[in-house]
């Protein structure tokens, strides 16, 4: 069945490269989306789905009923998202395909290009055909990178004015094998919080420390404090990751002169809200406790950015089905390892269950035969766009389909 499935979307195919290519050309970033907005909005609205536009400024839900009334009230009344994100990055591309990107310093440099073309490319096939009880909606986020696009659209009622029962994503990822799939159920993506630390003291001469108080020592010993956070405090059984990514203090020209400031920015990355709570307590802790210790006061904040991506297990159970009807259960890993990087979809499934699925852009990290997302020679692989889409079709069937 899966076969028929992929091969009913051939014909489609040059539409839906076209449409990938011609977002990637056009690279939009953060609620900056209008062009490619207006034009998913144009395209769905030709093919006869009910748009609605505006939602977190430039974000899209289209919405299709089902034409199957099974007479049960919790199948008919059942409503599934599907989710693709629009948004480019600020980065300058480096290819010089023809379909490189036409604005300086932007660049689809994360597939989002591709995500919006397969999640077009099932709402034509299933508007075509909406052989399903309940009713879809496509939901297409700006702002993915950084900006947390999901969680303003949260904020201005897309679960109210878009009623879930469950909500599905899916990202490309290179080196995975072209058109597989990988998931888990559970943590699949960290949580990404950033936290700044300022120790302030009075300084002084480099020569007469006695006279003052020197945030440099309390700053130094809370550097390496954070790291007993994850060997001790954390379990074993568990994994995070606390980085540094700036310090800074003094002046390069003053090497005798002792600071009366240290300023220290970091990433902290967690898998589950318990941890997630650990290292914000734990870092407020050694912060004010070394603090204490050094005779200087300090200034800490932990901002939440991302929450961890978290798998129901029953959504998951199905994303898996749908994988393994379209491409066999050789080409699915459904316990593929979680990643340290995060995704804004998981303000979604802190509201809805659902399941966020990998789908291999294809090539080789390692011997140069692919590029990594967020970089200069990245681009989407138009090669898995059928197997993409298909792989929604394929999943509003498990979900809805009737038999
Ligand atoms: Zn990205
Ligand atoms: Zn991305």
């Amino acid at each position: 069945m899966g076969y028929d499935l992929l091969s009913a979307f051939a014909p489609h195919e040059g539409e839906l490269i076209a449409i990938r290519r011609d977002i990637h050309k056009h690279p939009e970033t953060a609620f900056q989306e209008t062009r490619t907005a207006a034009l998913v909005a144009e395209k769905l609205r030709g093919w006869g789905l009910q748009v609605h536009t505006g939602l977190a400024g430039t974000g899209v839900v289209a919405t299709l009923k089902g034409r199957r009334v099974t007479g049960d009230k919790a199948r008919d009344g059942r409503s599934i998202g599907l989710r693709a994100d629009m948004d480019a990055l600020n980065l300058q591309e480096k290819n010089d395909f023809a379909h490189a990107s036409a604005y300086a310093g932007k660049m689809h440099a994360c597939g989002h290009d591709g995500h919006t073309a397969m999640l077009l490319g099932a709402a034509r096939h299933l508007a075509a055909d909406p052989d399903f009880a309940g009713q879809l909606h496509f939901i297409f986020q700006p702002a993915e990178e950084g900006e947390g696009g999901a969680r303003v659209m949260i904020e201005e009622g897309l679960f109210e004015k878009f009623p879930c029962d469950a909500v599905y994503g899916m990202h490309n990822m290179p080196g995975t094998p072209l058109g597989h799939f990988a998931i888990r159920p559970g943590a699949m993506m960290a949580a990404s919080d950033t936290w700044t630390t300022v120790f302030r003291g009075t300084g002084g001469h480099g020569a007469m420390p006695h006279m003052g108080s020197d945030p440099t020592m309390a700053a130094a010993a809370f550097v390496t404090a954070t790291q007993q956070i994850i060997a001790r405090n954390v379990s074993p059984q568990h994994a995070a990751v606390i980085s540094v990514g700036h310090i800074a203090a003094g002046a390069y020209g003053s090497p005798n002169v002792i600071p009366s400031q240290v300023t220290i920015r970091g990433t902290a990355r967690s898998y589950t809200p318990a941890d997630r709570d650990l290292l914000e307590r734990r870092l407020n802790e050694l912060a004010q406790g070394i603090a204490a210790a050094h005779g200087v006061s300090v200034e800490h904040d932990y901002l939440r950015r991302y929450p961890p991506l978290v798998n129901a297990a029953a959504q998951t159970a199905i994303a898996i089905r749908a994988a393994t009807a379209l491409v066999g259960a050789d080409k699915v890993d459904g316990d593929t390892e979680k990643l340290t990087g995060a995704e804004d979809f998981a303000f979604m499934l802190e509201r809805k269950p659902g399941a966020y699925i990998l789908i291999g852009n294809g090539g080789s990290v390692a011997d140069g035969s692919c590029h990594y997302v967020h970089t200069p020679h990245y681009d989407f692989n138009d090669a898995i766009l059928t197997t993409g889409a298909a792989y929604w079709v394929e999943l509003v069937k498990q979900e809805l389909g009737v038999s």
